[in-house]
């Protein structure tokens, strides 16, 4: 008789609530967590000043096509800048991945700071790792009720100031707040932190490890870029195991000497790796895609290595080829060589770029109907439309000319005499340009200049073509 067994599809989450650990690696990530959080949330308030444009130091302004980046200003044009930031950071990923592991996942994802930010919070209020887990067993008695409260309105609050300093990133962000207050926030703006509200508050709350396990891409790929020479947490099996594995403190059993020559290796355990796991899991079953590399489960075995006056390490920083075979890896391996190279070439391209930015752009597209007109004083009249775009923040003071047409004349539509380009600005011109009758040839090729009368700037040259009527 076959027995048949329902595989299940979904497994319920187990909330894992790890102890707080004190170390190198936790004094790290707190230090990235403070930094970065300091320049998400305080960028949108600062000011710079660009005369005439926009005074927020960092603004993504979508409606007026540019992008404010301190003295830098992006285009559309400069769109290809997105691209080799976006090619540097990947390479800059696989690079980093391929020498030490997802320390990305482990110290700079938003994923992982903002589930460090909530485990805090939620630390806070509720007490460590044992307290916690006796509210949660607990019934909703009024303790729980106002613990729990409390926990989930801060992380409400915090999620809101989350979603609200995101937004404020694509416009003014003391118009924003005056406007949210008083409800003349434009509707994107209260849908777009709405929902980074809510799902910031879910997914740092409630969702956390699973993310990682379960949605993140990265984590399905980044075995791929990791080798037998790849530095990973690792739990040196052959010092912790022995001959017969782990073993508690137990008589007979207390020092280094005593377990050595019973058998047994330095992990006594005590669990407390897996405590401090954010993800839950046990380093000590070796590589696994839960682990994010945060390094938390190296502080807790030192301060047992500590403890017990052994030398720390037993989980570590390692290569699988190191706790192997005791070999240490190569940093400089054909693969981090070439990944380095390719994002120094991108890199010195991208400043470069940068640096070179044109001060203007300058267009010039010929009126077709039509082509050319004869004027009742017989000369000749072709038309150009010209559009000249003002990169710097100042306004640009310009004269329009043209070199290789003799005798030309330059007349600009409104009879506008001085052309001037405010600081960021777009400006139109319709430019007629005259030849005295009885000039010859059909086609002539020539050049119009436009030069900056504050000498700031050097001429820009356009080519274009004046006809002649058939
Ligand atoms: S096993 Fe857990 S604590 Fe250790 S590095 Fe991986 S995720 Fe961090
Ligand atoms: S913290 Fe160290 S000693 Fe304790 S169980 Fe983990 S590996 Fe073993």
């Amino acid at each position: 008789m076959s027995v048949e067994t329902e595989e299940k599809l979904y497994q319920k989450r187990i909330a894992i609530h790890p102890k707080s650990v004190k170390g190198t690696f936790r004094t790290f990530k707190t230090g990235v967590l403070v930094l970065a959080y300091a320049v998400f949330f305080l960028l949108p308030w600062l000011r710079w000043d660009r005369g005439d444009g926009p005074s927020q130091a960092v603004l993504f302004d979508i409606p007026g096509r540019r992008f404010y980046i301190f003295e830098l200003i992006v285009h559309p044009q400069d769109i290809y800048w997105l691209a080799g930031a976006l090619i540097i950071f990947a390479w800059l990923l696989f690079f980093v991945t391929g020498v030490v592991g997802r320390a990305f996942c482990g110290y700079f994802c938003f994923q992982t700071l903002w589930t460090d930010a909530f485990m805090f919070i939620e630390r806070w209020i509720q007490g460590d790792r044992q307290k916690r887990i006796n509210i949660d067993k607990m019934p909703w008695n009024p303790e729980k009720i106002s613990k729990k409260g409390l926990t989930w309105a801060a992380w409400l609050l915090f999620a809101w100031i989350t979603g609200f300093t995101f937004t404020a990133y694509w416009t003014d962000a003391y118009g924003l707040l005056n406007d949210f207050f008083t409800g003349r926030a434009p509707y994107p703006a209260y849908f777009t932190i709405g929902f980074l509200t809510l799902t910031t508050f879910v997914v740092a709350g409630f969702v956390r490890e699973q993310v990682c396990i379960y949605m993140c891409p990265y984590s399905r790929f980044q075995a791929v870029m990791f080798d037998k020479e790849t530095l990973i947490p690792s739990y040196d099996y052959k010092r912790g195991e022995g001959e017969k594995g782990r073993a508690h403190l137990g008589r007979g059993l207390k020092t280094r000497e005593e377990r050595q020559a019973a058998g047994y290796g330095d992990c006594i355990d005590c669990g407390l790796c897996v405590q401090v796991c954010p993800t839950g899991i046990d380093i000590r079953n070796g590589l696994q895609i839960a682990c994010i590399n945060c390094g938390l489960c190296i502080d807790a075995c030192n301060e047992i290595m500590d403890k017990q006056g052994w030398e720390r390490g037993l989980i570590r920083y390692a290569s699988e080829q190191e706790i192997e075979t005791g070999s240490k890896p190569r940093v400089f391996k054909p693969k981090t060589i070439g990944y380095g190279l390719a994002i120094l070439v991108v890199t010195v391209f991208l400043i470069y770029s940068i640096l070179h930015q044109a001060p203007m752009d300058f267009s010039v597209n010929q009126v077709r109907n039509p082509l050319a007109v004869t004027l009742a004083d017989g000369r000749v009249q072709n038309s150009y439309e010209i559009k000249i775009n003002n990169k710097v923040p100042r306004p640009l003071r310009l004269d329009l000319g043209v070199e290789g047409l003799a005798d030309a004349e330059i007349e600009i539509a409104g009879g506008k005499k001085d052309i001037e380009v405010p600081s960021d600005k777009l400006l139109h011109l319709l430019v007629r340009v005259k030849l005295p009758a009885g000039a010859k040839n059909s086609q002539q090729n020539f050049r119009f200049v436009l030069t900056d009368k504050d000498g700031q700037i050097k001429p820009v040259a356009m080519n274009a073509t004046f006809n002649m009527p058939r």
